[in-house]
């Protein structure tokens, strides 16, 4: 989840610049400090953005992770759910932290209105729904933007000293904390392209007891207008906007799919969230989308399961060989069960699954757990009438399951947990 660059110190000259992106094209022959994982991921320069991203990776930010990317050929496979956490929506917070965003205009340029721009325009995009495969919805409310004054320290101050940090600010603009909330702090603090460098990173903080979910972002350019160009738009975005919203898009989706960095998705082997695998990997043949309110970016993949298993997508930004990174993506079905939750020998029970996203027509199969046995009306539409014809001994739980397919394929299998009394 975070990502990293290798590569000089943070001094911005020419000369280390040139001294870059040698090593950018040549990372086999990076010095000797400044190899460890970064450079064993570089992918093959075969598009420009490939080419310009260097050895950028991941690292995920507790004991899951470690580095993303590490040296390896092989498939690394679909995201697994852990315990499945997920964010259903998204209530997202852009926080400008540092003086120079409000002073500097030439610091600031077009990246606060385009990180906005972004913000409004991700939920219920076509890019949003690429999430929904794992249970989220496209659902996300631009709140609003803060300008934060105070001075950045110029380096990553910690994940629980920035929590500590955007909780006061979040008191001082009198703003309770919110589960649901992204709050992506952009700090003035600079992108340092050493090693262990890295271009944002998402965490969970406590703010009042209640858990958030934070996002730091470095800016990659420097008041002198260096310009890293990790992503080259020069169309709808300067360059270093279009690099902030791209982080933007990959934290997002990360916190989304995996919000505490520990309970949600990523790959089997710890390495690499719904963004990671698909890091600045773009579409090769129309890299530009466009979101919900008619804005532009050039935004990377996120991870498919659906299109990994289908050897569909774009690929794996660190795994050439392994397909499924998605642009875009019809809603998921989504549904949920209801129905009793007692149920009772010989007392005819109706439950239903009605859908509120997917591509109809669908196709319903219900199942309920033993050791029950029971008459039912259908097992293909969306509601199941059952009756309940043993008896069960003793107060007995019971799983309700409808697996919902749809016009495209996709599947999901809501279910309901109640309890079987004996007689009555
Ligand atoms: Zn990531």
């Amino acid at each position: 989840m975070k990502v990293a660059q290798f590569g000089m110190m943070l001094a911005a000259t020419t000369a280390t610049l040139s001294i870059y992106a040698c090593e950018k094209s040549n990372p086999t022959e990076v010095a000797p400090e400044t190899r460890v994982e970064a450079s064993s991921v570089m992918t093959p320069a075969s598009a420009s953005d490939r080419m310009q991203k260097g050895g950028i990776v991941m690292m995920r930010r507790t004991a899951n992770g470690g580095f993303d990317g590490g040296a390896t050929s092989s498939s690394r496979g679909p995201l697994t759910p852990h315990s499945g956490l997920i964010l259903d929506h998204t209530n997202t917070y852009a926080i400008f932290w540092g003086p120079a965003w409000s002073t500097n205009s030439q610091f600031r340029g077009d990246k606060i209105t385009s990180i906005q721009s972004f913000f409004s325009g991700f939920g219920g995009s076509n890019y949003a729904n690429t999430l929904t495969e794992y249970g989220t919805t496209s659902q996300s409310t631009f709140v609003t933007t803060i300008m934060d004054n105070s001075v950045a320290p110029n380096f990553d101050p910690g994940s629980a000293i920035l929590g500590g940090h955007l909780c006061a600010l979040l008191d001082s603009h009198g703003i309770a904390p919110d589960y649901y909330a992204f709050y992506a702090v952009y700090t003035t603090a600079r992108y340092i392209p050493n090693p262990n460098g890295y271009l944002g990173y998402h965490d969970k903080v406590t703010c009042h007891n209640v858990t958030i979910h934070e996002a730091l972002l470095f800016t990659a350019d420097s008041v002198s207008s260096t310009d890293f160009s990790f992503v080259t738009d020069n169309i709808y975005h300067s360059n270093n906007a279009a690099e902030l919203v791209n982080v933007t898009a990959h934290e997002l989706a990360e916190t989304i799919t995996d919000p505490d960095v520990s309970s949600g998705w990523y790959a089997i082997d710890g390495k690499g969230e719904v963004g990671d695998k698909c890091n600045f990997t773009f579409n090769s043949s129309a890299p530009f989308l466009t979101l919900h309110n008619g804005s532009v970016f050039k935004l990377q993949g996120e991870w498919s399961n659906t299109a990994f298993y289908n050897a569909t997508g774009a690929p794996n930004g660190n795994v050439p060989t392994e397909k499924g990174c998605v642009f875009s993506s019809a809603p998921w079905v989504r549904a949920t069960v209801s129905g009793p939750i007692v149920f009772k020998q010989s007392q005819q029970s109706t439950f239903s699954a009605p859908i509120t996203a997917g591509t109809p027509p669908y196709t319903y199969i219900w199942q309920i757990s033993s050791p029950l046995t029971f008459g039912y009306s259908s097992t293909t539409s969306s509601t199941f009438t059952i009756t309940l014809y043993s008896s069960v001994p003793t107060q007995t739980q019971y799983t309700v399951t409808a697996i919902i397919t749809d016009a495209l394929g996709h599947q999901i299998s809501p279910r309901l947990v109640g309890n079987a009394y004996p007689g009555f």
